[in-house]
């Protein structure tokens, strides 16, 4: 129960990653708030958790939406009293070449990953910081976060743009006792990556099994995806970190495939 007695807004909580996090804080003992554009997909996951025991409410919330995001986080407060972990995780993938990328397209992405990152981590450094005890705000980053890919401009370029965020809410955030740090997975087969593989394949000019095999996992160690789990102990592990000293930080969990 390394999370006891926390309260945590999870966003995109309704599939994937954020799914299994959300689950994973709840096993932890947090209180968890799962966030997601898709209220029923949000409102099944904190079902299943407080069917297992947990203790969760669900949100509908765009995280560009400014009003949506700070009612979500005054819900949050007033249901579990607190707010002392964010996990800024929402997020969609376009692919497309720069020259064929649309502008909407681009602001799309943009306002969900980077707007998203900032509107969730003001509303919660503001509960953080009236509550006077501290916080940790995790981002969902990415491998590119730290490279770039053919045909992901946007998404390159708002997960770059996100280590920026989290180093300065660790800057800001120390004297409050609020820490941030980015996860950075490798590909994991999540409905996100799904859905990538023909696109790719089309994109490339090469066959689906190439796209896992070379484009996907081609740079792993071991050639193997990333898994929901790893990325849900990591975050277990950064929302329990007990110092500061972890504050600031991209942790890479991509099987090898980027290394600092
Ligand atoms: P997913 O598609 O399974 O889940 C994303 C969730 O975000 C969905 O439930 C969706 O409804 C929600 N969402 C989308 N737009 C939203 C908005 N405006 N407001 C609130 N919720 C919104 O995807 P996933 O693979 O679990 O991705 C989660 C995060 O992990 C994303 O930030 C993604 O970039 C990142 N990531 C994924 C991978 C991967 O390989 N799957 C790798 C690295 C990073």
């Amino acid at each position: 129960m390394r999370l006891k007695d926390k309260s945590a807004l999870v966003t995109g909580a309704g599939s994937g990653i954020g799914k299994s996090i959300a689950e994973a804080f709840a096993r932890e003992g947090a209180c968890v708030a799962t966030a997601d554009l898709n209220l029923s997909a949000a409102q099944m996951v904190s079902e299943q958790i407080n069917l297992a025991g947990g203790r969760a409410i669900h949100l509908q919330m765009d995280v560009a939406d400014e009003d949506q995001v700070n009612a979500g986080a005054e819900q949050v407060v007033r249901e579990f009293g607190a707010l002392d972990l964010l996990v800024s995780n929402a997020g969609i993938q376009i692919i497309n070449p720069i020259v064929d990328f649309s502008f909407a397209d681009w602001r799309k992405l943009v306002a969900i990953h980077l707007d998203g990152a900032f509107l969730t981590t003001r509303a919660a450094m503001r509960a953080m910081i009236s509550q006077g005890r501290g916080g940790t705000i995790l981002y969902m980053g990415s491998v590119h976060s730290h490279l770039a890919s053919p045909n992901k401009s946007a998404y390159v370029a708002a997960k770059h743009a996100i280590v920026g965020l989290a180093k300065a809410v660790a800057k800001e955030g120390a004297k409050h006792g609020i820490k941030s740090n980015i996860i950075c997975p490798g590909f994991v087969r999540t409905p996100l990556v799904e859905k990538q593989i023909p696109e790719q394949a089309q994109q490339l000019g090469i066959t689906e099994e190439e796209v896992v095999k070379k484009v996907m996992l081609g740079q792993t160690v071991d050639g193997e995806f990333t898994s929901m789990e790893d990325v849900a102990a990591t975050a277990v592990f950064l929302a329990s970190f007990p110092s500061s000293a972890l504050t600031g930080q991209s942790i890479m969990v991509s099987h090898g495939w980027f290394m600092h």
